[in-house]
């Protein structure tokens, strides 16, 4: 840990333990401005691989900003040699350790949250499931941090929601940490033949082939099971409603 850090933060001898992989001192200083930026009345929330210093600097941050209350999910259990000796002063009232599942814990949650950070989650579908189930929480002005964004499966995820799946934007890279926005735009999609869609607000492209060809077969299976009589004339319909319920997949 720099000296920069802590002068920055204070006297840290109170600062956690640090888990398997150290972060870095700049995406701390990152981690800690977010904090202390994150607006009154909403949550910060960290998901964890393992609990670690970054959580520290989230809660320090809060503490010199509005105080937002931190939620910390962890995959791991804490090691035994896991200590928090973050006192009253020091945010221990900030810091809010949650034990469940954070893919359980959405399902009833009710807070606003300001700034999201993911750690450590490097597979495809673990990065993917937490930001699908967080993602609805989030402010409209929430900053998402995802480290380790070097990795293959975390780049897969980003770049899906980056642009094909997009509901958020990059606003910069700090080290492996890569900050993102949510994106405002009140899509309005003009689709090709291709099913290709480009929205004429914003520019972002999504190809919409796999949601129209999934509309598509559900219709179908839909009429199949109904009426097999007038084959031909569902067939047409279900071209015109195909298209347009395009309309539905505006986001
Ligand atoms: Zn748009």
């Amino acid at each position: 840990m720099s000296g920069y850090t802590f002068s920055k933060i204070g006297a840290a001898g109170d600062l956690m333990n640090q888990g398997e992989g150290e972060t870095p001192d700049a995406v701390c200083e990152l981690l800690y401005d977010l904090a202390r930026d994150v607006p009154e009345a909403q949550v910060i929330v960290a998901v964890d691989k393992e609990r670690g210093e970054a959580t520290a600097f989230l809660v320090r941050g809060s503490k010199e900003g509005k105080q937002s209350r931190v939620f910390s999910f962890a995959l791991q259990k804490e090691g035994p040699e896991f200590t928090i000796n973050l006192d009253k002063d020091n945010g221990q009232n900030i810091l809010v350790l949650r034990h469940e599942l954070d893919e359980d814990a959405t399902r009833r949650w009710k807070d606003e949250i300001g700034l999201l950070w993911v750690n450590a989650f490097n597979e495809y579908q673990d990065l993917k499931r937490i930001l699908r189930c967080w993602q609805c929480h989030l402010s409209p002005d929430a900053r998402v941090v995802v480290n380790s964004c070097d990795q293959p499966g975390t780049t897969r995820v980003l770049k899906e929601y980056l642009g094909e799946l997009g509901d958020l934007k990059h606003e910069r890279t700090i080290g492996n940490a890569m900050v993102l926005t949510v994106d405002r735009c009140t899509h309005h999609w003009m689709i090709d033949s291709d099913n290709l869609g480009v929205c004429k607000h914003c520019g972002r492209k999504r190809n919409f082939k796999k949601m129209i060809n999934e509309a598509k077969e559900a219709e179908t299976g839909r009429i199949k099971g109904h009426v097999s009589k007038t084959k031909a004339v569902k067939h047409t319909n279900t071209g015109t409603k195909t298209r347009s319920s395009k309309t539905r997949y505006r986001s």
